[in-house]
């Protein structure tokens, strides 16, 4: 069905949330405009992907593409954590659906995925407007109908549509309209990171994993990337970070390199090759992620901790989900309080999910079959499957989607998932 609005939908923001929901409304003749502030390929941290982004890929027509960039694959992690302070493995492929169907996933620079994603949003038929910035959300009523903003000539604009999706990652644009954003204040950290040249590679057998290493009141992670170059990244609890500081950030960082243990042996010959990028990086999410006429997907609606590299797998998933929503509600608008529902519990579900296991592994004093068994009170409370499997699951972004409906979350519509 056509309505007489000039868009079916406005995307605000062109990350992997809303490219995700852009190609995939596009692919069902939707007319879809999507406003993007900045000019693509632009930076963004975020380079570790989870087996779990692999099946919303598939769908979105643009897996092989991704395989032809020459990402480095991924085929799991590789622990530097819990009471023993030793180096343990774990592979994806061991357990995960996702990676036993589409093998390795990968480690990404940003800002060539997310432009490959973008670019194909607009291959499918989105709109993409670029340097296009979002100021202020339109409503009617309580019914959010568009958008005001800012083109790439600096004139002001405004555009309606049937539904507005925010994706506008941690800008959050609806949640801080309504200022709706919830912080969690049990994980506030700080983030600083640097790319590196001349890293060890790891052993064959770990080739290509992300190195996650815990130090005093933080951890590190080391990822390699294509361009011969490594983002290696300490991520500090806020609490203590004024007290881990010994100097400047910069030497603050050195030294916590040089006291990690497999961190600093991969990286003893390196030289670092960027400057430094610090952040705060807040656990947070939006007590509302839908309205009338409204949806929130990705980092906009919420952030859980960057530790397992959920956040692109969270974004593009709930940006699938969100996509077959919206395509039915655009068929049967009488639907819309019971589908807005049900996108909203299944998401909050999911974030829950997530954040209940973050917060249980950032005890770094715990053994790894506590962790295993955490993740199987989470997942599998009747133990089908050992701990291990279970928490390679978890990681592996098990979708919380399919656990909500298969303890009895009635999906309205015919919602099709795929285990991650
Ligand atoms: C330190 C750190 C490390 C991380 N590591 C990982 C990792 O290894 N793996 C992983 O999966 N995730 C990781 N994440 C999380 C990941 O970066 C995000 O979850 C992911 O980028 C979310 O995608 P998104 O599309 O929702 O938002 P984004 O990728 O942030 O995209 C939002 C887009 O909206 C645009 N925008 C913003 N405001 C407006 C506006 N007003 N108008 C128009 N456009 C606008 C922005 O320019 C941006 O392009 C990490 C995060 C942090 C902080």
């Amino acid at each position: 069905m056509k309505s007489s609005v000039e868009n079916d939908v406005i995307i605000v923001g062109g990350g992997p949330a809303g490219s995700t929901v852009g190609a995939l409304l596009a692919m069902k003749n939707r007319r879809v405009l999507l406003l993007e502030s900045e000019k693509f390929p632009r930076y963004h941290i975020g380079e570790s992907l989870v087996p779990g982004v692999l099946p919303v890929l598939d769908e979105l027509q643009v897996l092989d593409k991704v395989r032809a960039h020459g990402f480095i694959q991924k085929n799991g992690i590789t622990f530097v954590w819990g009471k023993n302070s030793e180096t343990w493995t774990i592979r994806f492929d061991e357990k995960s659906p996702a990676a036993k169907k589409y093998g390795s996933t990968f480690q990404v620079i940003r800002s060539e995925f997310d432009n490959l994603l973008l670019r194909h949003a607009e291959s499918q038929g989105v709109d993409v407007r670029e340097e296009h910035k979002v100021i202020d959300v339109i409503f009617e009523g309580d019914r959010c109908n568009g958008v005001k903003y800012i083109n790439s000539q600096g004139e002001v604009k405004e555009a309606r549509a049937s539904y507005v999706v925010d994706a506008s990652g941690q800008a959050a644009v609806l949640g801080k309209y309504f200022d709706i954003v919830d912080y969690d204040p049990r994980l506030k950290s700080v983030a600083t990171w640097a790319y590196f040249k001349g890293v060890a590679p790891e052993i064959e057998e770990r080739r290509g994993n992300i190195l996650v290493e815990s130090t005093p009141y933080g951890w590190l992670w080391v990822i390699p990337q294509h361009n011969e170059r490594t983002s290696v990244g300490w991520v500090a609890w806020a609490t203590k970070y004024k007290e881990l500081l010994d100097g400047s950030i910069a030497t603050t960082f050195a030294k916590v390199l040089a006291s990690s243990s497999e961190a600093h042996r991969r990286l003893e010959e390196a030289q670092q090759d960027s400057e430094i990028y610090s952040t705060r990086d807040w656990s947070y999410r939006c007590r509302q992620l839908t309205g009338p006429g409204f949806l929130m997907v990705g980092d906009a609606a919420g952030f859980v901790d960057p530790l397992f590299s959920t956040g692109v797998w969270l974004a593009t998933k709930a940006a699938s989900l969100g996509a077959q929503i919206i395509n039915e509600l655009l068929e049967n608008p009488a639907r819309e309080q019971e589908c807005m529902t049900f996108y909203e519990a299944s998401y909050q579900h999911f974030l829950g999910q997530i954040l209940d296991f973050v917060r249980y592994f950032y005890d770094s004093s715990r053994t790894q079959k506590e962790y295993f068994y955490k993740a199987q009170g989470i997942l599998d409370s009747e133990k089908k499957d050992t701990a291990r499997s279970d928490f390679i699951q978890l990681i592996s972004g098990v979708s919380g989607l399919h656990r909500f409906l298969e303890s009895g979350g009635n999906a309205p519509i015919g919602v099709e998932y795929q285990k991650g």
